[in-house]
């Protein structure tokens, strides 16, 4: 079946680059927004556009009945969630598929069995993969989790089963701060997914965080279209990815890949999904620790190595097409990104307001993945992100090189931003020379 016009169930910056995807396949993108929105850029360069709702996200982004009457008088046949709101919703998958329009990513019972990750873990488990040593599935009560974390050793780290975005997560260093830190772990988890179910692994020290990109069809195909290194983080959040991870010797990288492919096929994966590890350089193991059913943030470094458009092929394998061939995607060079926020670039507070000036970098192999414009107001009421700065290179050093001057030709005024934090880290030994580990901002930030 092919698919003629998609609504993007989104905004932002993934909203514009989803829609210049479909618009370059020949095909109709139509938008939803809500009335914060009404001036993005996307909505303008739209086929139509569609209001949904006042600003908050349970009233437009989330609203499942506004979004699918939208759908129907726009007569989309189908819908691309992008990340974040309605893209991992089980429940809204179900009524697409009911209403006759195409989720853009996988099967509710692939979706359904990653999403609790306690659940996914001992899926993978069983399938080989090697997973940080932890409780099998979720844990019953406070009593469990203290026989367990004495039996796995301390430090260990207490997980929401639904988690995501770094919440509903705390690390425990001694058995008397494990009934705290699981209480309030909970309750953080309770109040951000509405789900308390907690599970404990092994905390690894100096890990680094390593994802493998993977695509697969509905013909039982996988490739992937290698991994990232997504290690500088923030409270065990994102801010600077690159691809390929340099410090994986070939033998180590090859495995990690292949069983990323593997877990996909066990699983019956189709559509565009991660698979994320934590990997201990002292001992050269690597864990699995989650599958995200969705199209990531950072899925643009593997693009710039490969060449390929993931969206592009997230929509042509929704539309039947058969995926290409694992030898057909040629790794090459070096890609970085940097997340730009809406932020104080020491506090990390947001900063939403009218960007008074914007002067956008260019040049080879430089592309900004943004939505905002000279005039434009970043609204309050969402996530901060308000631009992706990718470039790729032939080595590391040639990419670092070259986001430093990417990053000095990219003005915006008017707003507080994290571009000069990223200035900052462009020319940080520990980050130049590779050294560095999940916890690194944390311990000298
Ligand atoms: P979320 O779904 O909220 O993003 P993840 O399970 O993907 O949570 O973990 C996010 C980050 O938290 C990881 O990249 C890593 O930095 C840290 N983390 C998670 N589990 C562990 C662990 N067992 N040991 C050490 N760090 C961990």
């Amino acid at each position: 079946m092919e698919i003629k016009r998609v609504l993007i169930a989104n905004r932002g910056e993934i909203a514009l680059r989803a829609l210049r995807t479909i618009q370059e396949m020949g095909k109709e993108a139509i938008v939803i927004y809500s009335t914060a929105d009404k001036d993005a850029l996307y909505v303008r360069y739209a086929d139509a556009s569609i209001c949904i709702g006042p600003p908050r996200s349970s009233d437009s982004y989330l609203n499942i009945p506004a979004i699918m009457t939208a759908a129907q008088i726009s007569e989309a046949d189908a819908i691309f969630p992008g990340y974040g709101f309605l893209s991992e919703n089980q429940t809204f998958v179900e009524i697409c598929e009911k209403e006759n329009i195409k989720f853009i990513g996988p099967s509710v019972s692939a979706m359904a069995l990653m999403s609790d990750k306690s659940k996914a873990k001992s899926f993978m488990m069983r399938a080989g993969v090697p997973v940080v040593p932890g409780s099998d599935g979720a844990l019953k009560d406070i009593e469990e989790a203290r026989k367990l974390a004495a039996q796995i050793g301390y430090p260990v780290i207490i997980k929401a089963a639904a988690g995501g975005g770094g919440r509903g997560m705390r690390v425990v260093y001694q058995e008397e701060d494990l009934e705290k830190n699981f209480w309030s772990a909970e309750s953080e988890a309770i109040s951000a997914f509405g789900d308390g179910t907690m599970y404990m692994e092994k905390y690894i020290l100096s890990p680094r965080h390593i994802e493998v990109q993977i695509i697969g069809d509905n013909y039982g195909n996988v490739v992937h279209v290698g991994e990232r290194d997504c290690s500088m983080q923030r409270r065990h959040q994102k801010l600077i990815e690159e691809s390929p991870a340099v410090l994986l010797d070939e033998k180590t990288r090859e495995k990690l890949h292949d069983t990323a492919v593997k877990a996909a096929k066990a699983i019956g994966y189709s559509g565009a999904g991660t698979f994320e590890f934590l990997y201990d350089k002292t001992t050269n193991d690597f864990y699995f620790i989650e599958m995200n059913t969705r199209l990531q943030v950072e899925h643009c470094v593997s693009e710039m190595i490969s060449g390929i458009d993931i969206i592009e092929w997230m929509i042509r394998v929704a539309q039947g097409e058969k995926l290409l061939e694992q030898d057909e995607i040629i790794l090459n060079g070096h890609a970085i990104e940097c997340r730009i926020t809406a932020e104080d670039p020491k506090s990390f507070v947001p900063s939403p307001g009218k960007i008074t000036r914007y002067i956008a970098p260019g040049g080879r192999n430089v592309r900004m993945d943004s939505h905002i414009y000279q005039d434009y107001s970043v609204p309050p009421y969402y996530d901060s992100m308000i631009g992706k700065l990718v470039v790729h290179a032939q080595t590391r050093d040639k990419a670092i090189r070259k986001m430093k001057v990417a990053l000095d030709e990219l003005i915006i005024q008017g707003i507080k931003t994290t571009t000069n934090f990223h200035k900052t880290m462009m020319e940080n030994d520990d980050f130049i020379n590779n050294n560095y580990d999940t916890n690194y901002l944390s311990k000298h930030y």
